[in-house]
């Protein structure tokens, strides 16, 4: 029988994680271990508040999977069929998911990368690292404390935008994106700030209109110089013939699509439609950031720092260091580290 065990779990940031959404300092996941073929598999469902999952749907969900009924020795497909009939929980389902796959590729001693393709580059790929919004001066000291990662992911909200990043620019020549959560409204005022952030050395916007915004968001991406990326209104593969008809590319996150196994198809159509692919993360521990690590080597850009504004990761992962990320051929699964207490050891 397939065995999981689940624990309920607070992540807290080191620095109050403010966004358009609103501003907060823990976030709600459930940790999950499943015991499948032999091995133990890690995986996490972590639940920011705009999203309608919760702790208790979470368990109930994995209470109601039967996996109990099922032979531990069955392939991963066939499980991952059962978890992946029953409707909505991407976050739980993301849990095992991840969990499935940790476990099988430890029992064929293989890392999750190589048990998902046969043709893995080994070049060094770099994530993003995100600034969370607050005022002007405590966002400067933020890109400072974060100055050896190549790249950073700049929070806006509407309000001050060109200012933010024109003060920012002037400390720092690392490559810039912009994540406007959902705030802008005007499009004329958007294209015109499409150009001024360009001109500004940044070099893509994520998810700037509201959820639902087609027309809208399509008349920017027709004019922007740069890359408009689709977060909020790409949840899952459904949304995905709407968002290539209005966006240049996708932010997938495990969390939003179900786990590797949906992010894999995702990453399939997103070539088939030409999408430009970024992997992201939610607020998540280095769990959940391992496993997005894993399929790095498939997406154009990296934004996995989620484990990296905690201040409690109960693990370690063996996949990220400052920005760099890495799958160490010498680690098996998604080459996580339990250095937690979690588990009663
Ligand atoms: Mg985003």
């Amino acid at each position: 029988m397939i065995r999981i065990e689940h624990c309920k779990y607070s992540l807290k940031t080191v620095h109050p994680f403010g966004t358009a959404h609103g501003t907060r300092l823990e976030t709600p996941a459930v940790m999950v271990r499943v015991h499948y073929m032999g091995e133990i598999g890690y995986g996490e469902a972590s639940m920011p508040p705009y999203y309608p999952e919760t702790q208790e749907s979470v368990i109930d969900f994995i209470g109601n999977l039967g996996l109990a009924n099922i032979s531990s020795e069955i392939e991963l497909n066939k499980v991952l069929k059962r978890v992946h009939s029953f409707t909505g929980n991407f976050a739980a389902k993301n849990a095992i998911d991840t969990a499935l796959h940790d476990a099988c590729a430890k029992a064929k001693k293989l890392s999750v990368q190589e048990l998902l393709t046969t043709d893995i580059s080994d070049l060094c790929k770099y994530s993003s690292f995100t600034i969370g919004l607050d005022d002007i001066d405590t966002m400067l000291e933020k890109c400072i404390e974060a100055k050896n990662f190549p790249c950073l992911k700049i929070k806006l909200n509407g309000i001050s935008d060109i200012e933010t990043i024109s003060s920012i620019r002037k400390i720092s020549d690392q490559e810039l994106m912009v994540d406007a959560n959902q705030s802008w409204s005007d499009v004329d005022i958007a294209i015109k700030k499409s150009h001024e952030l360009k001109a500004l050395g940044v070099t893509l916007i994520e998810q700037p209109f509201p959820t639902g915004l087609w027309d809208k968001t399509k008349a920017l991406s027709l004019q922007s110089p740069i890359p408009i990326i689709a977060d909020e209104d790409m949840q899952g593969i459904e949304d995905m013939n709407q968002v290539a008809d209005s966006y240049d590319g996708i932010n997938i996150k495990l969390m939003k699509c179900g786990g590797i196994s949906r992010a894999e198809l995702v990453l399939h159509r997103a070539k088939e439609l030409n999408l430009k692919t970024m992997i992201g993360c939610m607020t998540e521990s280095s769990c959940g950031i391992s496993a997005a690590c894993q399929l790095a080597d498939q997406c154009d850009y990296l934004d996995l720092d989620g484990n990296l504004l905690l201040s409690n990761d109960p693990y370690q992962s063996t996949a990220t260091e400052e920005g760099c990320v890495l799958v160490d051929p010498n680690s098996y699964g998604i080459g996580l580290i339990d250095t937690s207490d979690l588990w009663g050891k």
